[in-house]
């Protein structure tokens, strides 16, 4: 096989060309910063497509996710104190299994993630996990979790275990735009929720996020502080904490531009996994699985996750990997070389935050309640094992599983080319 001349990324932006006009009538308009038509449109289409109230337009997903922490941390613990941030010191449960931006928010104010295993369902948080978490900390009021790779988590247990702990729920839809759970769509289930246009999302503004709630007062404070906290006055007059969040217009106009598009790039995505699921189902590997009967997936990134028994042997260190091959066997590295060595783009799952070196400390629960229990485990390239197997389930799916090639503008014959990559690795 060839390699690829250009190479077939993981997720790139696919831009259609209206993107540039709405760019355009903002130059040309000279409405160049954060205020304008397009921020006011894209809010307005937002609300329209997910169902949420109020959206507000802001410089990235993460900054949404700032904001819609600090909301739900001063709902529960009252206004921020300086030094303190709005949690204080407070336990926050969190996704495990994510992009550290899900939980790098807690801590910038001033909380302390407490990390929720994930189940094999949706690979997303577990319920019963969190219902172990919410045993050991019952004070804790505050949920913060992730759809990941656009597949919907478990809502409707999620939100049964919140309801019962008077917990506040943040969505991190991020990856999940356009995905819904019972006909609803993801980032209107939390209080606060925050959605992402970061460059290889399904739609994109190149950067950019906003936050989702149903509460006009949230949405009027979160608008105010994204654009540095001014008061009503002839000059510039501060009474609570700002930030320069906002989203510019030029960027508003490329999100303008893509918005109509979203239901075509998840349909395109999802032939790439149906694609994807028909091609490699004669190997030892599952897709990333989702609840047929209750989710629609918007299908952002087609992942694998190889059966254990047809693992051959990895071994990861905080920098590097290596792996054994083995015939009728693969494993990630194997798999993400080899689309390396063909100019193709994989990606290793998202390592759970219980094992990276900055949250390896923090508490972390799995169903069956033993936290970071070191009995009986050992410490192996940063992760804990037990008898050599992973100990918990983001663990696992982060050892055996793998995202593919899911660029919306790769071709038919080259995600071909693609499955038959992965087949030779299992030769
Ligand atoms: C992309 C992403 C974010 C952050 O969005 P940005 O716009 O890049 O700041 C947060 N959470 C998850 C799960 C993401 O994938």
């Amino acid at each position: 096989m060839k390699r690829f001349e250009n190479k077939v990324w993981l997720a790139s932006p696919t831009m259609h060309g209206e993107e540039l006009k709405f760019m355009t009538e903002a130059y040309e308009t000279n409405w160049m910063s954060t205020v304008g038509e397009n921020i006011n449109e894209v809010e307005k289409i937002t609300c329209e497509k997910t169902g949420c109230g109020y959206a507000v337009a802001l410089s990235a997903g993460t900054a949404a996710l700032h904001m819609a922490v600090k909301l739900a941390g001063e709902e529960v613990y009252g206004q921020t104190v300086p030094g303190r941030g709005a949690l204080g010191g407070h336990y926050v449960f969190c996704s495990d299994m994510t992009f550290d931006a899900t939980v790098n928010p807690v801590v910038y104010e001033g909380g302390i993630p407490v990390l929720i295993d994930t189940e094999y369902d949706t690979w997303n948080m577990d319920p019963a996990a969190l219902e172990q978490a919410f045993t050991k900390y019952p004070d804790v009021r505050i949920v913060v979790m992730a759809h990941l790779y656009g597949v919907p988590g478990k809502l409707d247990e999620i939100m049964d275990v919140c309801k019962r702990h008077g917990a506040i729920l943040v969505e991190d839809a991020a990856e999940s735009l356009g995905a819904s759970y019972h006909g609803k769509q993801t980032g209107t289930f939390g209080t606060y929720s925050a959605i992402s246009f970061n460059g290889n999302k399904i739609i994109t503004g190149s950067a950019g996020g906003m936050l989702l709630t149903d509460s006009r007062e949230a949405a009027e404070k979160v608008r105010k502080w994204s654009t540095q906290a001014r008061e009503n006055a002839p000059w510039y007059q501060h009474e609570e904490l700002g930030y320069n969040y906002r989203m510019s217009n030029v960027i508003a106009g490329v999100v303008r531009g893509q918005y109509p598009y979203l239901e075509e790039h998840i349909s395109r995505k999802k032939e790439i996994y149906e694609r994807y699921q028909e091609g490699l189902k004669d190997l030892p590997v599952t897709m990333n699985p989702f609840d047929e009967k209750k989710s629609d997936p918007n299908f952002w990134l087609s992942c694998i996750l190889i059966d254990a028994d047809a693992m051959c042997r990895q071994v990861r260190s905080e920098h590097e990997a290596l792996y054994q091959s083995e015939p009728g066997k693969s494993c990630p590295t194997e798999i993400l070389e080899t689309l390396a060595a063909y100019n193709a783009e994989g990606r290793p799952i998202w390592k759970p935050m219980h094992m990276q070196p900055i949250y390896r400390n923090n508490p972390f629960f799995t169903r069956d309640g033993s936290g970071r229990a070191l009995t009986n485990a050992y410490i192996s390239g940063g992760s804990v094992e037990r008898d050599g197997k992973p100990a918990d389930v983001g663990m696992d799916i982060f050892h055996r599983g793998l995202c593919l090639p899911s660029d919306i503008k790769m071709t038919v014959e080259q995600q071909e080319q693609i499955i038959e990559m992965v087949h030779g690795c299992f030769e």
